[in-house]
């Protein structure tokens, strides 16, 4: 038998062993020069051209940006349902309400279409996902959220360095959330960042990150502590060294697959986009699970399914909508594996494990 190919392997070398031994050698381990560092340069790397805040991970990024734009009860902010729960959580901690509204079915991500058809007067924001990497139609987006006067918030968890014309992601709406997850594209062990259009909710953010301080118990708001510390600063400063080549990696990774695959259809990309493959998402029109289960087990080639229940349909959001392509995604969505530490071996059992399943099952 094969050795098993897993659907993410997170990249961590010397380096960042050694950065973690720096910051534990100097004895001052929470938030720290590291941390500013780290903002400074993450934003320079992927090209915002606005300050970055870091925070303890994608959500909480997520929610206190939210918090810091004036979200919160009576609102509503317009989400897709077809993501990690992360994305209607934070919407909710607010005391804000998420509604859901349905993908294209091409990128996975939030229709300006749907979202027009979901705006009352009630609504306050709109929070598009780059889902797997690609970015999701930012033009018509945020065009709906100018003739509605709506603010638009960035879910780019996935999506470290992807584009639409030439504009990086996380950089269109009042704030943009990355998530430094160990399976993302690049890590901090767990962590978050947040680029800010505005030095009101950029101070707002730092604010909230830090009981309401800004100096030591002049507290101006009510606050939660979600610093990142040194320690994880650290390795997300060597990673930042590093997640251009993964990048390049994984989009010929993904060239191959699209070149090579068979009977499943594959993820196409906008015009104007670059995709950084986050997950490589094929669609399996019938029988999805036994697909990914004869994957696993008949060729030791691992795959994900993100996500297989949509939140309108999880208990704490329940919500009697109609989101077909939703539906239809949620059960013919697999992702395989498309990571950098794939060899060239690796590619090809994938792809030949998944055209031989495609043809039995046609
Ligand atoms: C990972 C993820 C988040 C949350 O990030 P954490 O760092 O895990 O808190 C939010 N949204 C999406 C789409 C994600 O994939």
């Amino acid at each position: 038998m094969n050795d098993f190919i897993p659907p993410a392997k997170p990249l961590i070398g010397e380096e960042e062993r050694a950065a973690v031994d720096r910051v534990l050698r100097s004895g001052m381990l929470a938030q720290g020069p590291e941390v500013a560092a780290f903002e400074e340069e993450f934003s320079s790397h992927f090209g915002l051209g606005r300050p970055c805040v870091a925070v303890n991970s994608g959500t909480s990024g997520q929610h206190l940006g939210l918090l810091a734009s004036g979200v919160g009860p009576g609102d509503e902010v317009i989400v897709p349902s077809f993501t990690f729960a992360a994305t209607a959580n934070s919407v909710a901690l607010t005391g804000a309400t998420p509604v859901f509204a349905d993908i294209h079915p091409d990128d996975f991500c939030l229709s300006a279409e749907a979202v027009e058809a979901a705006v009352t007067d009630r609504t306050v924001g709109i929070m598009p996902v780059h889902l797997y990497g690609h970015p999701a139609e930012m033009g018509a987006l945020c065009e709906v959220a100018r003739r509605h006067g709506l603010q638009v918030f960035e879910d780019a968890a996935q999506a470290h360095g992807a584009s639409l014309d030439g504009v990086p992601v996380g950089s269109f709406g009042t704030f943009g959330m990355f998530s430094l997850y160990p399976t993302k594209n690049m890590t901090s062990g767990e962590g978050g960042m947040v680029s800010v259009a505005d030095p009101g909710v950029e101070r707002r953010v730092r604010l909230l990150r830090n009981q309401g301080m800004d100096r030591q118990y002049h507290n101006e708001l009510v606050g939660l502590n979600n610093r990142m510390t040194d320690i994880h600063a650290a390795i997300g400063r060597v990673q930042l060294t590093k997640v251009a080549r993964w990048t390049a990696q994984r989009q010929e990774n993904a060239a191959f697959y699209d070149a090579h695959l068979d009977g499943v259809t594959t993820p196409p990309v906008a015009t104007g986009a670059v995709h950084v493959y986050h997950q490589y998402t094929v669609r399996v029109p019938e029988d999805r699970d036994g697909f990914a289960a004869a994957l696993r087990e008949e060729y030791a080639v691992g795959s994900g399914m993100f996500y297989p229940v949509p939140n309108h349909r999880l208990a704490p959001f329940r919500a009697d909508v109609d989101l077909p392509e939703t539906e239809r995604a949620a059960r013919e969505c697999l992702s395989l594996p498309v990571h950098p530490s794939l060899s060239p071996n690796d590619l090809d059992r994938v792809a030949s494990a998944v055209n031989q399943l495609a043809k039995a099952g046609a």
